[in-house]
């Protein structure tokens, strides 16, 4: 996609709210032809709707291996090509580690890390034949620092990281590029809950004093899948208002 004008059709997953919405809304705007999934049918239409002929809903559980090939396949009937992804969906099962069950520990690491390996797995072979194609993943900064209480999250996006690499040493060659963007706190639903007292912790640590806004991941993510990008891959870009320098 990097070296093309005409835009590609992107798919954009965990579109349904928060950041994967701003990242379709942008996108959108720019002018990409887009493939929406999450699980919500319903959110996904109304963007939809609200975004224009070119964008389509796709619902699908992201952890499911089936499901995401059929989707694939459903995208390349409908646009003709995936020129970009943004694996974006995921979730959390907060706890304590020494609490923490098997059932807890792999629900981030099927949703986070095995659903980013779906839909990559099932790209990558038509993006190496159209010998162009760009890969944004979305960690966070934990996958980079870990997290008391988020011990299955926070390895979910330390692999997403390490995936990232790999993809972008294996499939350079054949003109595709794979990168990673690790936000800090985005006020989205995923932090919604969390205690008053915590957040002011956070916000006092954050040299730009406030909170990112999923337009503020958004924008990277643009850059990453436009030609300004053709020659970043294997990259982790952290967007945290400098949180964790
Ligand atoms: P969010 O508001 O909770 O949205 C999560 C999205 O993922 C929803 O669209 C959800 O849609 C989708 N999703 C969850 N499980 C899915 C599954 N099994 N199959 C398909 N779709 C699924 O979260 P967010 O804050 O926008 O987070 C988006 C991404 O950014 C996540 O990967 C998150 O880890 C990462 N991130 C967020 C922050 C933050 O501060 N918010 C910081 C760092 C990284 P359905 O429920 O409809 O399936």
């Amino acid at each position: 996609m990097n070296e093309q004008t005409t835009l590609q059709p992107v798919i954009v997953t965990g579109a349904s709210r928060g950041i994967g919405a701003a990242v379709a809304r942008r996108l959108a705007a720019a002018g990409y032809p887009l493939a929406l999934v999450a699980r919500s049918a319903e959110a996904l239409q109304a963007l939809a709707a609200e975004l224009g002929p070119d964008v389509r809903p796709y619902p699908c559980d992201i952890a499911d291996w089936d499901a995401v090939q059929q989707v694939v396949t459903g995208v390349v009937e409908d646009f003709g090509a995936v020129g970009g992804l943004v694996n974006n969906a995921g979730m959390t099962r907060d706890g304590l580690f020494v609490r923490m069950s098997p059932e807890q520990w792999r629900a981030p690491l099927e949703v986070n890390l095995n659903g980013t390996f779906h839909f990559t797995r099932a790209v990558a072979p038509l993006m190496m034949r159209a010998r162009q194609g760009s890969i944004v993943n979305i960690s966070s900064v934990i996958g980079l620092t870990g997290n008391a209480g988020q011990a299955n999250y926070a390895a979910s996006k330390a692999g997403i990281i390490a995936l990232t690499k790999s993809v972008a040493k294996e499939l350079g060659g054949r003109g595709v590029n794979c990168n990673a963007i690790a936000p800090g706190f985005i006020t989205t639903e995923m932090t919604a809950d969390l205690p008053e007292k915590v957040r002011d912790g956070m916000l006092g640590q954050i040299p730009l004093k406030r909170f990112g806004t999923g337009e503020d991941v958004a924008g990277v993510v643009e850059f990453l899948l436009s030609p300004a990008a053709s020659y970043i891959t294997g990259q982790t870009l952290v967007v945290d208002g400098g949180m964790i320098l």
